[in-house]
């Protein structure tokens, strides 16, 4: 059994809220108590790491961030998007497979995330999740 979060989810053994998958990578909507709402665009192989990406991975990470933050901005039109990776434990990860949070910013926002509505229940976030499903076709 393998012990990794988003490997599993990869799997399709622990469900997720899916707004795309390609090839390589999946992302999905993090509804979870650290962080709901993230939109987390993860490489589907397990590389630890931007370290361990290969250029193939990379790339198709990168593509995918940018494909799945023109959903989100067609979805929503926030004023601003957050793009951001951690790497380690000192940089506040939690889980150790490469993967990149997007998170719409509007103002009022400050360092929190809001959506149109603040602190949306899971019933709200999967209805945001299934706009950024549609917006991406
Ligand atoms: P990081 O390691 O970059 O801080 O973030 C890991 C993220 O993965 C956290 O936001 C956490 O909530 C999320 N996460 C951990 N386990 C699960 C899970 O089983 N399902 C989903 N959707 N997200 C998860
Ligand atoms: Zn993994």
């Amino acid at each position: 059994m393998n012990e990794c979060i988003f490997c599993r989810i990869v799997a399709g053994q622990i469900p997720a809220t899916r707004v795309y998958e390609d090839a390589h990578v999946l992302a999905f909507m993090d509804i979870g108590q650290v962080n709901p709402g993230h939109v987390l665009v993860a490489v589907k192989a397990h590389a630890e790491n931007l370290y361990a990406l290969d250029d193939e991975q990379a790339a198709a990470a990168a593509r995918g961030c940018v494909r799945v933050a023109r959903a989100i901005r067609a979805a929503f039109a926030p004023q601003g998007l957050s793009v951001y990776q951690a790497n380690g434990k000192p940089a506040g990860q939690t889980v150790f497979h490469y993967h990149v949070h997007l998170l719409p910013r509007h103002d009022g926002d400050g360092m929190e995330l809001t959506w149109p509505v603040k602190n949306p229940p899971r019933e709200k976030l999967e209805q945001y999740a299934a706009k950024i499903r549609a917006a991406l076709g």
